[in-house]
């Protein structure tokens, strides 16, 4: 398989046959713009010092000031941190958003570390890219195992070095200091939200359709939780231990009880009697309707495309299928909802978080809520319309959407 870069490339490839883009602005896109690697140096609590690599790609900033979490994860590369700046810069231009891309992580394991070690590397990360980041030039957010208490360590060490305060440097900080209402669950509503609109479209049941989490991290139990209040019927769940499949329905608030008392699904079975366990590979091949691949990238590949017995694919992971499975799981009438798109609620409410740092101006939870179902169905049926009747797939009625936006910045500054 190419590497992760590699296949996110031939996205851009693919949605560029579809416009007429001069090529040298094409190029602007095949590389990122900017990218920073360091290793941080952080005191551990044994009195040792340890380096950790860590990197912040501004993927490109043709739309305005780069956007993107920080991923803490052993598996950080700078090629996954390349190819999660250069999706971030499509999911602003889906969502209309006024930002470039781009994307930090550090390669660690977080559970590894203590609080106070944790924290010393969160600040330390800030110390390292206070020149690259800023409110007006690129914006941090959580990611992959990154929350809002490591977005506050992070925010207070750039007021510190700056000498004030600056809520607008980084979105997904806790609400007392300066975060958005909405923002949490805001990821997994956004897909909510899509598979909502396109409900009909998509020839799902009105109610009952049956839903499989790969991952139950934030955004998959915040959509499992509106999918559930909704009628939906969560059959399956799995974390990187294990997975657990119950075909009448599992209660995600009793799945999620379960884990965070012992930080995994695996042994859940004994909360909900009826669910039986199963290999997580397996899981992804049962029979469903929708399929919420909501962990890591290049889950949904070659090797096992063709085993996917869902209906639909919500993507709510960033890159959790690689171009090779796209063709595959196309021939065989499965629809994905892309990434891009489907987990794009989180970065638009990161949006509103800085818009209202910005301006001093806070909103409700519902004006937040309200303007989210705004763009995620406006642009989920743009999308529909797009490559209804037309050769092409969701996947790339999204991108050529999306790089139509981003070709128009760019050409206006030409
Ligand atoms: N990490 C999230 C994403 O991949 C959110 C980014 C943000 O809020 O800036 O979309």
């Amino acid at each position: 398989m190419s590497s992760t870069f590699q296949q996110a490339i031939r996205r851009l490839h693919d949605a560029a046959q579809y416009l007429s883009i001069p090529q040298e602005l094409l190029q602007q896109l095949e590389v990122p713009q900017e990218l920073t690697s360091v290793h941080l140096r952080v005191r551990m609590d044994d009195g040792s010092i340890r380096l950790f690599p860590a990197w912040r790609c501004r993927y490109n900033d043709g739309r305005g000031p780069t956007k993107g979490g920080i991923r803490f994860h052993p598996d950080v590369s700078i090629d996954e941190v390349m190819s999660l700046a250069f999706w971030m810069t499509f999911k602003c231009a889906v969502a209309g958003l006024p930002y470039g891309g781009a994307k930090g992580g550090i390669q660690v394991d977080p559970k590894s570390l203590s609080e106070r070690e944790l924290e010393r590397l969160s600040r330390s990360y800030i110390r390292a890219f206070s020149h690259v980041i800023g409110p007006d030039r690129d914006i941090p957010a959580p990611d992959v195992n990154t929350n809002a208490k490591i977005m506050a360590w992070m925010s207070d060490e750039y007021a510190t070095l700056r000498g004030a305060a600056c809520p607008a440097v980084i979105t997904g900080k806790p609400v007392p200091l300066g975060g958005s209402l909405g923002r949490d669950d805001a990821t997994g509503r956004g897909g909510f939200y899509v598979i909502e609109e396109l409900k009909e479209q998509l020839g799902l049941p009105e109610k009952g359709a049956r839903v499989i989490f790969q991952g139950f991290g934030n955004a998959a139990y915040a959509c499992a939780l509106l999918m559930h209040e909704a009628g939906y019927k969560i059959i399956g769940a799995s974390d990187s231990k294990g997975a657990l499949y119950d075909e009448t329905g599992i209660d995600p608030v009793l799945l999620m009880e379960y884990k965070r008392k012992h930080g995994t699904l695996q042994g859940a079975k004994s909360s909900v009697e009826s669910a039986r366990s199963m290999s997580n590979a397996e899981l992804l091949t049962q029979a469903c309707d929708i399929l919420v691949p909501a962990a890591l990238e290049n889950q949904i590949r070659e090797d096992n495309a063709a085993q996917v017995k869902a209906r639909v694919i919500l993507e709510l992971a960033n890159g959790p299928t690689t171009a090779e499975a796209d063709a595959i799981l196309e021939s065989n009438g499965i629809v994905v909802l892309p990434d891009i798109l489907a987990n794009a609620g989180g970065v638009t409410v990161s949006y509103f978080e800085w818009v209202q740092g910005r301006t001093g101006m806070y909103w409700t939870e519902e004006e937040v809520h309200t303007r989210l179902k705004e763009i995620m169905q406006r642009e989920a049926r743009l999308m529909w319309d797009r490559q209804e009747g037309k050769e092409f797939s969701t996947r790339k009625a999204i991108y050529v959407i999306a790089l139509d936006r981003l070709s128009k910045a760019l050409q206006a500054a030409m």
